[in-house]
């Protein structure tokens, strides 16, 4: 829960009224320390600065912290000393074993008694879980987060970022939070699901960039521009949007069977899959993530999907 100093209603209505509400509004901003001025820890931490929240930085590699103290922030020197100066206390390093490395030691894991753990480092529902359960022992509250962004997103209306944790600790620091992107969202109290649903994203993003890695690989082999290429993507990406779409609406609902709505079955994909990979064969492109693409795809097929809608594959990556 935030903590810090409350002021009556009465005390602020008296204070508004000398003029000085702007030093109310001031004093109830909670303290904010930031733990990694890696490029996302910076991003984070300058956003908070421009909302005008009191900030303490620390950085394991001192010399990262000076961009920040020349934007206001103070440094501390030691990970205790940063935890002592804040209420909430933002993490972002590189994984969760950073993260218990930091909070863990016998010298810090006593300051977080009554603090909030922001936790943005990217990682496993699991790490998510395991890690707001010792947080909760040290008597800290916690929130665990998933950014889906660049750091040049953070602190602006498009920044995406997933929370999730104690709604309490959502609703009661959401000012902070929007201060972090104009898309924040609190998608439930269980402490995995911000980190479960940003590997589903990135499996999104990946399939993406890998699918471009092929792209490229075959419009170089083919001595096909690659200024071209980019062209071709802008004008089919809405397309591929669509379909994206569409396998995740039907897979939802379980309409596997082609109808009416149905926009290809496997059978077309298929087809237009082995010319890939007959033309990816021919120009020895590597083909180790294609070959994943084949095996499914005769999964599929092999179990009597071939003119069903191409959402049937869904049911072949399926955990066990
Ligand atoms: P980065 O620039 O490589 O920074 C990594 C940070 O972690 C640095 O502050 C580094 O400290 C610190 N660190 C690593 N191991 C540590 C340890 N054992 N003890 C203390 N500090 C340690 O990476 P980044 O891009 O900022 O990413 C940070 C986190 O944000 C990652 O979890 C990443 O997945 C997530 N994220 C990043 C992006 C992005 O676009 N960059 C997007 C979404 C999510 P030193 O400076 O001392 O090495």
């Amino acid at each position: 829960m935030r903590t810090g100093r409350h002021h009556t209603s009465g005390q602020r209505r008296q204070n508004e009224r000398r003029g000085n509400g702007w030093i109310w509004r001031l004093a109830m901003k909670p303290s904010i320390s930031v733990l990694g001025m890696g490029r996302m820890g910076s991003a984070l931490a300058r956003a908070l600065l421009e909302a005008g929240y009191r900030t303490t930085v620390w950085n394991r590699t001192a010399q990262k912290t000076a961009p920040l103290a020349a934007l206001g922030a103070s440094v501390a020197p030691s990970v205790r000393e940063a935890i002592d100066a804040a209420e909430i206390i933002v993490v972002n390093v590189s994984d969760y074993g950073a993260t218990s490395a930091l909070l863990r030691g016998s010298d810090v894991a006593p300051g977080l008694a009554g603090k909030v753990i922001v936790e943005l480092t990217s990682g496993t529902p699991d790490g998510a879980r395991e890690t707001s359960r010792w947080a909760k022992a040290q008597g800290a509250g916690y929130i665990d987060g998933a950014i889906l962004a660049t750091p040049d997103f953070i602190g602006t209306e498009a920044g995406t970022i997933l929370l999730s944790g104690a709604p309490e600790l959502y609703t009661g620091n959401a000012e902070v939070f929007r201060a972090l992107g104009g898309n924040v969202q609190h998608l439930g109290a269980e402490p995995g699901l911000a980190n479960a649903l940003d590997s589903a994203v990135l499996a999104l993003m990946w399939g993406a960039l890998f699918g471009g890695l092929h792209a490229i690989a075959v419009a170089e082999a083919e001595k096909i521009d690659l200024g071209e290429l980019g062209r071709q993507w802008t004008a089919t990406a809405p397309v591929i949007e669509g379909l994206v779409g569409d396998l995740i609406r039907r897979s939802n609902a379980g309409r596997f069977a082609s109808d009416a709505e149905t926009l290809s079955s496997v059978s077309p994909h298929y087809g237009a899959f082995q010319h890939l990979k007959a033309l990816m064969q021919a120009r020895s492109i590597d083909r180790t993530v294609i070959d994943g693409y084949d095996v499914i795809f005769r999964r599929a097929i092999a179990a009597g999907h071939l003119h069903d809608d191409f959402a049937a594959l869904s049911q072949f990556m399926r955990a066990a």
